[in-house]
């Protein structure tokens, strides 16, 4: 379509981080909402994430409607709104949410992981921050800041990338990677583990792979996840499925990690009672969205 950046009234701002400032925004002919994610400097980065998201098309991911043309060397991003915002500000100051809740959540972003390994698309930043959610209680992914397309031949390495709060043991494993050839990571499996580790965030509310008031810094994190057991749930607090369901992404052993089809269909997941899991989830977004 034909839109202009001067078509659109910016009345708050929803986001800030690395690359960029997240917009809510106002059509002036039509009083639509959007969100506006304005990339600063034509970096190839940004160019790369623009693509990337404008090539993507599912319910479970937030939908770019087009590219702002600019006459800066910014890249603006017109996304969907989702009024609901980030998992994480859901969580922040709430505490855990309800099992059913989770369940939703963890439905939902498996969706959106199948339908992007389905493009080929690694995402390589699941996190709360980067999950949406909708007041109607739909779930989608977005930050595609450092997605990227995995090749036909397969090779992919992108060791060292992400949030490292959040990367799989295989990411921080520079050495094999390397080395070639022999034993590559699928780069699939990486959005799992992260799928795992943000599941447990959600249930107990605090991020869980360090002590808490630990600062999550490189060393630290890089030992806790190569040589840690894998974060777990805390006793007494979960299900037996969501347990397993915990234990089948965080599998340290990339090549024993469930993929996000093999997921859909856990116990924890296929399993739920969906319009209750759904009341939980949307109770959650009207009780916690300011
Ligand atoms: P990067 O990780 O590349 O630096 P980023 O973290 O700055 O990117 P996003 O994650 O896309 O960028 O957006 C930052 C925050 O802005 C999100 O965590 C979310 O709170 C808010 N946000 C982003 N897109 C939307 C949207 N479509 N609707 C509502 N809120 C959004
Ligand atoms: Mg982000």
């Amino acid at each position: 379509s034909d839109f202009r950046p001067s078509d659109f009234e910016r009345l708050a701002i929803l986001g800030r981080g690395n690359g960029g400032t997240v917009y809510k925004v106002s059509h002036r002919g039509t009083s639509a909402l959007y969100a506006l994610k304005v990339l600063r400097g034509a970096e190839p980065a940004a160019v790369a994430e623009a693509d990337i998201a404008c090539r993507v098309d599912s319910p479970y991911i937030v939908r770019c409607h087009s590219v702002l043309p600019t006459a800066s060397d910014d890249v603006s991003l017109l996304l969907e709104l989702m009024e609901g915002g980030s998992l994480d500000s859901l969580v922040v100051g709430h505490g855990g949410l309800p099992e059913g809740a989770v369940a939703e959540v963890a439905a939902q972003v498996l969706s959106g992981l199948a339908y992007l390994r389905s493009r080929r698309v690694v995402h390589r930043d699941i996190k709360p921050a980067n999950i949406l959610v909708s007041r109607a209680g739909q779930v989608k992914l977005a930050d595609f800041g450092i997605a990227s397309v995995v090749s036909r031949a397969g090779e992919h390495c992108a060791a060292y990338e992400g949030t490292p709060a959040y990367m799989s043991p295989e990411r921080f494993d520079t050495e094999r990677l390397q080395d070639g050839h022999a034993d590559r990571a699928d780069p699939y499996a990486a959005d799992v583990w992260n799928l795992g580790v943000t599941v447990i965030e959600l249930v107990t509310g605090r991020y869980p792979m360090l002590p808490p008031g630990q600062t999550p810094s490189w060393p630290a994190l890089m030992w806790a996840v190569c040589f840690g057991e894998p974060p777990a749930l805390p006793d007494g607090v979960a299900s037996p499925e969501l347990r397993g369901f915990v234990a089948a992404c965080l599998q340290k052993d990339h090549r024993k990690r469930a993929t996000a089809v093999e997921l859909l269909a856990h116990p924890f997941v296929a399993g739920r009672d969906v319009a209750s899991s759904r009341r939980a989830l949307r109770k959650v977004i009207q009780l916690r969205c300011s």
